[in-house]
């Protein structure tokens, strides 16, 4: 990258710049080639300010939260990736209006939900991510969605003004927000929950924790269900019965504890990932004429 353009983004106030960062660094498979700039604002208004920089600059960028539900290719991203973890992580709390910045992880929220004694959030307990991740994913397990408590979200549009959404503005439905389309970025969010006994919320909580662990391969690289629900049916099904599990491109590899995760076993790239994908679904295809279709989010360049 223009090494003028560099220096511009380093003299942003309040915001670390990296020049050809591994995405495989900061995402949970541990795959992906170099971002060219890697920025992390350490607050909203630097977040605002990083935005104006990439309009006017024209650099197209790429907003990562804890990269648990993104597949960097192996050539990476060209243009900037935009960093909203522990740098933008503040979490209060007035009443039973929880407030939480993008970065905050959703684990962070569900524990101070134990300790504060509100219900609400007990169903993602165990699903890693950021509260950004989660808001444009609508992340959801057991019957519950993000969506289901989500009661506003401050958002830096693409001019780098703030604007403030209320949830019928969100569309959220099955794994899918606004934000999947809007071009805007998460910058923090209210959530209301009920006022509940602190024991119960954290019994229930540690149901869901042990559940997950028993069926899912938690201790291992992933990025979760790797395919969205098909109509009436599970993707999981589908694979198992398709005889999936087990199956492997390189270092990456169909859990056998649950086929609808991909786990990097030993140092797979991207395209090992991808090609893994893609014999997947043709298996289940070809046994059930079912095409399913990706939850994850693939991005970024296959290398030259
Ligand atoms: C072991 C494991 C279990 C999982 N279980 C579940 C589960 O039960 N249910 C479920 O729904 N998911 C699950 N996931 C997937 C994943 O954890 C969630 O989708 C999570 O909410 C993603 O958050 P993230 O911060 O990692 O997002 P990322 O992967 O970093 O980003 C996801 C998308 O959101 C965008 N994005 C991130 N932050 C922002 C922001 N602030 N503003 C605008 N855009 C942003 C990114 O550009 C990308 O398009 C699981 C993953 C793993 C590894």
């Amino acid at each position: 990258m223009d090494a003028e353009l560099i220096r511009s983004a380093r003299a942003l106030e309040g915001v670390e710049v990296l020049v050809n960062e591994p995405l495989s660094k900061h995402t949970s498979l541990g795959v992906g080639g170099p971002a060219d700039l890697f920025v992390v604002p350490h607050s909203t208004d630097a977040l605002c300010a990083v935005v104006n920089y990439a309009v006017e600059a024209q650099i197209p960028f790429f907003v990562l939260g804890e990269g648990t539900n993104v597949i960097v290719r192996d050539g990476g991203i060209r243009g900037m990736a935009v960093k909203l973890g522990q740098n933008l992580a503040v979490i209060s709390r007035d009443g039973s209006l929880v407030t939480a910045q993008a970065g905050a992880r959703l684990a962070m929220l569900c524990r101070k939900c134990c300790e504060w004694g509100l219900s609400g959030l007990e169903f993602a307990a165990g699903i890693p991510g950021s509260i950004g991740g989660a808001l444009v994913m609508n992340a959801g397990a057991y019957d519950g969605e993000v969506g289901h408590v989500v009661d506003w979200v401050l958002a830096i549009d693409g001019e780098g003004q703030k604007r403030r959404l209320s949830r019928d503005e969100l569309d959220m439905r099955y794994r899918h927000s606004t934000f999947q389309h809007n071009g805007m970025i998460i910058a923090e969010a209210g959530f209301l929950l009920r006022p509940d006994d602190p024991k119960a919320v954290r019994s229930r909580t540690y149901a869901v924790v042990e559940d997950r662990c028993c069926k899912q391969p938690v201790a291992q690289r992933s990025a979760g269900s790797i395919f969205r629900r098909p109509t009436g049916d599970y993707a999981g099904r589908l694979l198992d019965q398709a005889g999936a599990k087990g199956l492997e491109v390189g270092g990456a590899k169909i859990s056998e504890k649950h086929a609808n995760f991909i786990v990097n076993c030993n140092a797979a790239t991207a395209g090992q990932i991808l090609e893994l994908i893609e014999l997947a679904r043709q298996r289940v295809h070809d046994q059930f004429d079912v095409w399913l279709e990706s939850e994850v989010m693939v991005v970024g360049e296959d290398p030259q």
